[in-house]
C-alpha cells in the first residue's frame, strides 16, 4: 500500500516511473543486465544519458548556446562551484530569501567578496522582495538567487534583470513551470525534489561565461571540463539519470511543462485557498508570493501540530512535519503528487479540524 508522500525531499517520484524501473531492473532494455550494473562508457547507457539530455533541454526550452550538466554532491555544493566558476571580479550579490539562500551565501564568501543585495530574513522569510526596487553593486559578476524557498515556502514570480548574469538554485521547482532559460546565466538544482532519486545535480550554463574558472577550482567542479567530457569526466550518477530521462518521457506525455504548471496551480489553488477558509490553519506566507510545490502551515499550538503530524501519518499522509526551523507542518505538492493526494490532505484537515475546535 502506498501512502501519499509529502516529503520535502528526498520525494515521491510519478508511480509509472517507479513501475517502469522495475520492470527494467534486471534487465535493461534487452541488455541482460541492469542499468545499474554496466559502464556508463558503453552504447546502452550512453543512449540513456544523450536522450535525459536532449528531453531536458525540450522540455525546458534551453537554447544551444547553454550547457546541461549531469553532475553529484548536490546543490549544496553548486554553493561552492559557482563562485569558483563564475568570479571573474571577485565579487557578487546574493539575494537572501531563505535557509538555502543563506547557506549559498555564507559558501560564496570563502571565495569573494560577496554582499547581500536584499533579504527577507526580518519577517521570518515570509516573502519575496520586490526585485524592481533592489540595487546592486557594480562590477558584480552574477546575482545569486534561489527561485523557490523550500522551508519557507515562498517562490519568485518574477526575476530580477541585472545586468551582470543570474545564477539561480531552482532545486525545488524546476520543471514546475515554465522559465525563460535566457534570463539566467547558469541555473542549478538538485535532482530529488522533481526529477530523480538523490545523487544527480542539473547545471544549465551559457558557455560564453565558461573558461575562466579560479586556478583552485577543482576538475570535478570546473563546468568547462565536465561540458568538454558530456559530464563524463568520471563516472557520472548512472542510475538518477536513468530514473530523471524516464521523469523527463513522463513529463512530456503529460503536456511538457506548462501542462504541469497548470496541474501544479491547482493542486497549490486548492490547498490555500482550504487554509485560508479553514479558520483553523494558518498560511503566514504573504500570498503574491507563496510557492507552488512547499506548503507550510500551523494550527493554534505546537502541540495540536504535533498531534497533526501523528495521525496524520496514520491516514496514509506522511512526512507533513515542519521543517525544524519553522516547526509546523509542510505539505511539499511537488509535481509527482498526484491531485487525489492533496484532495485526500484537504478532507483529513478538515475532519481534523473539527475533532480539534
Ligand atoms: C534541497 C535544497 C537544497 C539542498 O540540496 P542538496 O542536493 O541536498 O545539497 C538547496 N537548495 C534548495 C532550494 C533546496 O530545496
Amino acid at each position: 500500500m502506498r501512502v501519499y508522500n509529502f516529503s520535502a525531499g528526498p520525494s515521491m517520484l510519478p508511480l509509472p516511473v517507479l513501475e517502469q524501473a522495475q520492470r527494467e531492473m534486471l534487465d535493461y532494455n534487452g541488455s541482460g543486465m541492469s542499468i545499474t550494473e554496466m559502464s556508463h562508457r558503453g552504447k546502452v547507457f550512453m543512449e540513456v544519458n544523450a536522450e535525459a539530455n536532449a528531453l531536458l533541454r525540450e522540455l525546458m526550452g534551453i537554447p544551444e548556446d547553454y550547457a546541461v550538466l549531469f553532475v553529484q554532491g548536490g546543490a549544496s555544493q553548486q554553493f561552492a562551484a559557482v563562485p569558483l566558476n563564475l568570479l571573474v571580479n571577485g565579487k557578487a550579490d546574493y539575494i537572501v530569501t531563505g535557509n538555502f539562500a543563506s547557506k549559498a551565501y555564507e559558501e560564496g564568501l570563502k571565495y569573494g567578496d560577496m554582499a547581500i543585495a536584499a533579504s527577507s530574513k526580518e519577517a521570518g522569510y515570509t516573502y519575496i522582495p520586490d526585485v524592481d526596487k533592489i540595487s546592486f553593486r557594480p562590477g558584480i559578476d552574477y546575482v545569486h538567487i534561489t527561485t523557490n524557498n523550500t522551508i519557507f515556502g515562498t517562490r519568485y514570480t518574477s526575476f530580477p534583470s541585472p545586468e551582470a548574469p543570474l545564477a539561480a538554485d531552482m532545486s525545488s521547482n524546476i520543471l514546475s513551470e515554465p522559465v525563460d532559460v535566457k534570463k539566467f546565466g547558469l541555473i542549478y538544482a538538485g535532482a530529488q525534489k522533481n526529477v530523480a532519486p538523490a545523487g544527480l545535480t542539473i547545471v544549465i550554463v551559457k558557455r560564453s561565461l565558461l573558461g575562466h574558472a579560479s586556478p583552485v577550482c577543482p576538475t570535478m567542479l570546473n563546468y568547462a571540463v565536465q561540458d568538454k567530457n558530456d559530464s563524463m569526466y568520471n563516472t557520472p550518477p548512472c542510475f538518477p539519470i536513468y530514473i530523471a530521462m524516464l521523469v523527463f518521457r513522463w513529463l512530456k506525455n503529460l503536456g511538457g511543462v506548462s501542462e504541469m504548471e497548470k496541474i501544479n496551480r491547482e493542486k497549490a489553488a486548492l490547498l490555500y485557498d482550504f487554509i485560508d477558509n479553514s479558520g483553523f490553519y494558518i498560511n503566514k506566507v504573504n500570498k503574491k508570493d507563496r510557492s507552488l510545490m512547499n506548503v507550510p502551515f500551523v494550527t493554534a499550538s505546537p502541540e495540536l501540530d504535533a498531534k497533526f503530524v501523528k495521525e496524520a501519518a496514520n491516514a496514509g499522509l506522511v512526512s507533513l512535519k515542519g521543517h525544524r526551523l519553522v516547526g509546523g507542518m509542510r505539505a511539499s505538492i511537488y509535481n509527482a503528487m498526484p491531485i487525489e493526494g492533496v484532495k485526500a490532505l484537504i478532507e483529513f484537515m478538515k475532519k481534523f479540524a473539527l475533532e480539534n475546535k
